[in-house]
């Protein structure tokens, strides 16, 4: 590679002139100019600057191995020179799809047998939207194909993704969305709870939301409930200990099929393989990327239910639908390195054990009690600080969300990456941090705060 010939100023022109970002205003990153990351190690990222950040967001909420792990880059050489591409239609295989079905079935909910690849999320949550209207179709009831999903939901970025998302700044640019996908409320204690309702209570209401959906369109037309086991890119909600048995036990009663989206808590964030068993769930499918490879590649696999695998291989005929790198070898060759790796350094048990509560320790005493902080919250490695005017009333800085981005632009000064959301910060380090690393963290999102608090004190 030859982009240390270009300056930053150069590689920044280029970029504005020919290269459209995801998720960004144009004409904004334009003035500004993009930060471009050049390299990376372990817990770091380096910009071209040379400045080095500590990553909170483990890329985007992805590496959780870490960066500059040789291994992967190995496998991936290996599998480039054996064999760089083949197909998986037509009755052809290659060898490590087949060894990371395999492997994905051991560590998965018991009930959960089968795999499905692609090479993101979003098309991941395309397969798993038609897998489940076909699964009922082949059960000769086509009638039942409503989904129930949530407000503030993230499931991708493609229109069936988008469609089953609850982000209403994608759907006001959707010009119509997929029909017959439903909306209902979020698990959200901190802003939806009532004065005086309990975690538990508000946790069983909020499920009750979606019983509420399945009667009001009757339970024979509601195919699935989809949900991330704890929303992500819409704010780290971690739901009340109430809420998945009773949503599980309601799909159950009306026989509506589970879908989990654990894009971001799958392979070790909550301390379990995947947040299914932290909550103990037995979901019909759970759709997989991220941390798959962690980042490395990009691979997906929806991960699908001893159920619907049953009809679909028994009754179903030909599903027509697939990727031309579905099962891609290099993909998947990284993803059992990563998977390896994972395991052999113990980091789903270290979460679980060591660092997700010395994490969740270590926000509770050193950040919530800072003035601007109205929340803090954590599962496993990923975390949320909520940013308000007023403590006691919950209030926020004026505009929405502004206070949170003062936050994130001095943390980023200051050596730490992180993201914020709303008037949210949220957090998703690598697996691979440490009780020190954690310490690190907590001092430099300390200091952002003091910094963003004289700022917005100032306005
Ligand atoms: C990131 C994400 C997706 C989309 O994955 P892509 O690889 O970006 O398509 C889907 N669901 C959740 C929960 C995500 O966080």
């Amino acid at each position: 590679m030859t982009y240390q010939n270009y300056s930053l100023k150069q590689l920044q022109q280029i970029d504005a002139a020919h290269h459209l970002h995801p998720f960004s205003d144009h004409k904004e990153l334009r003035e500004a100019g993009s930060r471009i990351i050049t390299r990376a190690n372990g817990p770091f990222i380096y910009d071209s600057e040379g400045a080095e950040l500590l990553d909170g967001m483990a890329g985007l909420w992805c590496v959780n191995i870490g960066y500059g792990r040789d291994e992967l880059a190995e496998a991936a050489y290996a599998q480039m020179k054996e064999l760089p591409y083949y197909n998986s239609f037509f009755k052809c295989s290659t060898p490590t799809p087949v060894l990371l079905s395999k492997k994905l079935a051991e560590i998965a909910p018991k009930n959960v047998n089968q795999v499905f690849y692609g090479s993101s999320g979003s098309e991941a949550n395309d397969t798993a939207l038609r897998l489940v209207r076909h699964y009922w179709v082949i059960e000769g009831k086509p009638e039942k194909n409503r989904i129930i999903s949530r407000k503030m939901a993230y499931h991708g970025s493609t229109i069936a993704a988008t469609s089953l998302g609850g982000m209403d700044a994608m759907h006001r640019q959707l010009s119509g969305a997929v029909p017959n996908i439903v909306h209902v409320m979020m698990p959200y204690a901190y802003e939806l709870a009532l004065p005086g309702e309990s975690d538990h209570d508000f946790g069983l209401r909020a499920a009750k939301s979606v019983e509420d959906a399945i009667l009001e369109a009757g339970a024979d037309k509601v195919a699935a409930f989809i949900g991330e086991p704890v929303m992500g890119a819409g704010g780290v909600k971690i739901p009340p200990a109430s809420y998945w048995p009773e949503v599980q036990r309601i799909c159950r009663k009306y026989d509506v099929l589970l879908m989990l989206d654990e894009v971001i808590t799958g392979y070790g964030r909550t301390g379990e393989w995947f947040a299914a068993q932290t909550f103990g769930i037995e979901p019909d499918t759970i759709t997989t990327a991220k941390a798959l490879t962690s980042g490395y590649q990009p691979l997906s696999a929806l991960l699908v239910g001893d159920r619907i695998a049953s009809t679909l291989v028994d009754k179903g005929g030909e599903f027509n639908h697939g990727y031309t790198y579905s099962g891609h070898p290099v993909a998947c060759a990284v993803a059992l390195k990563n998977l390896e790796i994972i395991e052999q350094e113990g980091l789903v048990e270290r979460v679980r054990n060591d660092t997700g509560p010395y994490f969740a320790k270590a926000l509770q005493e050193r950040i919530a009690g800072h003035d601007l902080v109205g929340e803090v919250r954590s599962i496993g490695l990923m975390g949320a600080i909520e940013i308000v005017k007023d403590k006691a009333t919950k209030e926020r800085f004026l505009p929405s969300g502004s206070a949170a981005v003062t936050v994130r632009d001095h943390a980023i000064a200051n050596g730490m990456m992180l993201r914020a959301t709303g008037d949210t910060m949220i957090l998703s380090p690598p697996l691979i941090w440490t009780r020190d690393t954690i310490d690190m963290a907590c001092e430099r999102i300390s200091k952002a705060l003091d910094l963003a608090q004289v700022d917005l004190r100032k306005r």
